[in-house]
């Protein structure tokens, strides 16, 4: 029945946190990507970086070696290839030069440390090392790789190069050796080749020359080592034959993983940093959310709920319905609603205001709470509307117990901020068998049977019946009917004639609609005038009566003529203008038109009825109030608007001799109206003795079946006629 965007918040706020938590998601699976990627690239470039130092420190460490060797070449050859050694060994044989000038050079060890001198014959003539004579021959010093060095140098002289170098393991250790002919400076052998003299040189790769190399080409922890290592870059000393003696090794500086590692806790912070903002932000989504979340739990529920009382609504009241039809289904048992409409509510909250009409709500709320069964739901549907939906299992007995406890709690009037209110309570019960029918149903039920109620004014539970649908029926073709009617101009105006209570003349008429509905005879208005006003057809009925009956009384003399205004008429902003227009129309003068209007009209809306009777006042019409004794009665009405007569109900006149105190009454109100200057019509007078009583209370004016009842127009005119008035004619 009430359709609300609810559903649309709901899954909009469901789809938030999805939403949050995808965006998070799609976050940190950025921040993750991004991090590996940034660490992926530094290893790649630690790596590039390293293995670029590690190809520069072998390339360095070879190119040590080679210059190593080029250093003992370059001496071999300043040392051989000199005319004054080449003198010293073939002409003077001056062993003592050769001491001095070669083996007691090795002792400085600069450029060799280790010197044999080798005869034409292959011996071994003289023999240093470290500046001190060996008593060893050179075959025996230097390992087997030293042969092929010198079968090198044989093959080279061949073509005239009298010198070789390489690496040759001695009883020493690895060194770097020269072997070459003496010789002239120019180059030149002065000697056959087979009477050659040969020196070596040889340099021992020891650790104080290696610290050299070291130092002088830069490189960390440069050392030999026997074995070439199998994962470590190195730099190999080969011997002539290709086999190696050693090789060179060193510290890995691995500036790519030295700078990675200085980098990685900068990184490792920014990641730290940007990883705390992403839980941060995951921390603030999951409190939005959860707000969210309960944002809209409480909106829902919000929305579920009428603020002023704290019952649930009329949306509420639906859920609660489908969840009590469920439960009633499932234990075979029937679910009940009643609606609760309060009698006089609107009444107390014209009369007192907004405030003690919301205290009262309130006060009603509490008060039926606490009567009803803990597991009913209770609703607040609308103004001075409730609902109470319950499962029953003996059905009957539980709507009874309901019923008694709200009439016996209205039984007592309410006292609202210090004043007394009198409401009451109409209830409509419908039920929905082991909660098979439906809950906007049995709503429709529960308030058809309400209104059924609120009519009977009886003061007890309707329950829904079928005939009521019918009823329904029956008043919509009547309202249609009506509208057919008035189409056709096809109602009648009669009129009751009002009589002077001295004199017992004819001094008035109240106009009074009548209805032949086609086929079913005639319709009383107390039922078509209500199926009028509820179909809005009320001001165009009201306009007839009068234009009817202004046309009518247009041939009677001075009698004044009472037209019954509907409060709902009055509503209408254009009704002083129109009742304005048929005045004119007519050409009725508007002093001898009375309109009637029930107290209910002032009660509900005195602002607008003060402006509305002030304006019809100065337009020249009378205003009757009637129907007084049957509703509220209330004497400030009577003070405050001033009613040019007062129209005492027939209920009143009807109580005179059976209701003790109903004459004291009578007088009572008839003293008040004359001490307010407003003379008082008595109706529905039907006996002579209820003629005679009213007089002497002091009505001016009798209206009864026992004078007259309503008549055709012709019938008023001919009365008047046998009164001795004249009536113009049509
Ligand atoms: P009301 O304004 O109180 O009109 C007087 C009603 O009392 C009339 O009933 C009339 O026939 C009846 N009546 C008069 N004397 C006696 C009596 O001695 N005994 C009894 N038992 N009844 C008497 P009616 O014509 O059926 O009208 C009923 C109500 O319908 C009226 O009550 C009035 O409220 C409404 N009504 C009638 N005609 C119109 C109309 O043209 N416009 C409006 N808005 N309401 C109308
Ligand atoms: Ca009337
Ligand atoms: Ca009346």
């Amino acid at each position: 029945m009430v359709v609300s965007g609810e559903s649309k918040i709901g899954s909009k706020t469901l789809r938030a946190p999805l939403m949050v938590s995808l965006v998070l998601i799609v976050f940190a699976a950025v921040v993750a990507g991004g991090t590996v990627l940034i660490l992926t690239a530094m290893n790649n470039m630690a790596f590039h970086a390293n293995s670029l130092d590690t190809q520069r420190a072998q390339q360095t460490a070879s190119g040590a070696l080679a210059s190593f060797e080029q250093q003992i070449a370059s001496a071999t050859s300043d040392y051989s290839a000199w005319d004054d050694a080449a003198k010293a060994v073939y002409v003077d044989h001056d062993r003592d030069w050769m001491e001095k000038n070669y083996g007691v050079f090795t002792g400085a060890g600069t450029l060799f440390d280790t010197y044999f001198l080798v005869t034409p014959g292959g011996e071994t003539a003289m023999a240093y090392k470290d500046g001190v004579a060996l008593a060893m021959g050179f075959s025996d010093y230097f390992g087997k790789s030293f042969a092929t060095l010198r079968a090198g140098l044989e093959n080279d002289m061949a073509r005239g190069i009298y010198q070789r170098t390489g690496f040759v393991e001695t009883i020493d250790g690895p060194a770097v050796v020269g072997i070459a002919a003496v010789r002239s400076s120019q180059g030149s052998l002065t000697v056959a080749k087979d009477k050659a003299t040969f020196v070596i040189f040889a340099r021992h790769l020891s650790d104080a020359v290696i610290k050299q190399l070291a130092h002088n080409y830069i490189i960390d922890g440069l050392r030999l080592v026997p074995e070439v290592p199998a994962n470590k870059p190195f730099a190999a000393l080969r011997n002539s034959k290709g086999d190696i003696l050693g090789a060179l090794v060193w510290d890995l500086r691995e500036p790519g993983t030295r700078s990675y590692r200085q980098v990685l806790p900068m990184v490792g912070c920014g990641i730290a940093v940007i990883g705390l903002v992403l839980l941060g932000l995951l921390a603030f989504g999951i409190i939005i959310v959860r707000r969210l979340m309960a944002d809209e739990r409480a909106a829902r529920k919000l929305s579920k709920e009428d603020l002023l009382s704290g019952l649930i609504n009329r949306a509420g009241l639906n859920d609660a319905l489908v969840e009590i039809e469920a439960r009633a289904a499932l234990s075979g048992r029937d679910a009940v609603l009643i609606y609760l409409d309060l009698d006089r509510f609107k009444d107390v909250n014209d009369a007192y205001g907004h405030t003690v009409g919301d205290q009262l709500i309130r006060g009603v709320t509490a008060g039926l709470k606490h009567l009803l069964p803990k597991d009913a739901a209770f609703a607040r549907i609308g103004g001075d509307e409730f609902a109470i939906a319950l499962v029953c299992d003996d059905t009957e007995a539980c709507c009874a117990a309901v019923e008694q406890a709200v009439i016996a709690f209205f039984k007592e009037p309410l006292i609202i901020a210090g004043r007394l209110a009198s409401v009451g309570a109409s209830m409509g019960i419908a039920v929905s068998s082991q909660g098979a029918l439906g809950s906007a149903e049995l709503l429709r039920r529960a308030d058809m049977a309400m209104y059924r109620a609120k009519a009977s004014r009886s003061g007890r539970a309707v329950f829904y019946h079928p005939s009521m649908d019918e009823d329904r029926e029956a008043r919509m073709t009547m309202a249609n009917d009506l509208r057919q009617a008035l189409d056709h101009e096809a109602l009648t105006v009669v009129y009751q004639p009002v009589f002077d209570a001295h004199t017992r003349i004819i001094c008035g008429v109240e106009a009074l609609v009548r209805w032949n509905r086609n086929g079913h005879g005639f319709v009383a208005p107390d039922i078509f005038i209500p199926i009028a006003e509820d179909n809005g057809l009320i001001g165009r009925l009201g306009e007839f009566v009068m234009r009817q009956a202004l046309m009518d009384a247009a041939k009677w003399p001075r009698i004044s003529v009472a037209i019954n205004i509907s409060p709902l008429q009055l509503h209408d902003v254009s009704f002083v203008s129109s009742t304005a227009a048929i005045i004119e129309e007519c050409r009725f003068p508007a002093e001898r038109v009375i309109l009637e209007l029930t107290e209910g009209f002032f009660v509900r809306n005195p602002d607008l009825a003060k402006q509305s009777m002030s304006q019809l006042q100065r337009n020249g019409f009378r205003i009757a109030l009637d129907d007084f004794g049957s509703g509220f009665s209330s004497v400030g009405y009577l003070r405050e608007f001033g009613f040019d007569r007062l129209k005492i109900d027939r209920s009143l006149i009807n109580a005179l001799g059976k209701t003790p105190k109903a004459g004291d009454l009578l007088k009572a109100t008839v003293a008040l109206a004359s001490s307010f200057d407003i003379p008082v019509t008595a109706e529905g007078i039907e006996t002579q003795l209820q003629a005679d009583y009213v007089s002497d209370c002091g009505c001016d004016e009798l209206q009864g079946f026992f004078f007259s009842k309503p008549v055709r127009a012709q019938d008023i005119s001919c009365m008047l006629e046998k009164t001795g008035w004249t009536t113009s004619a049509a």
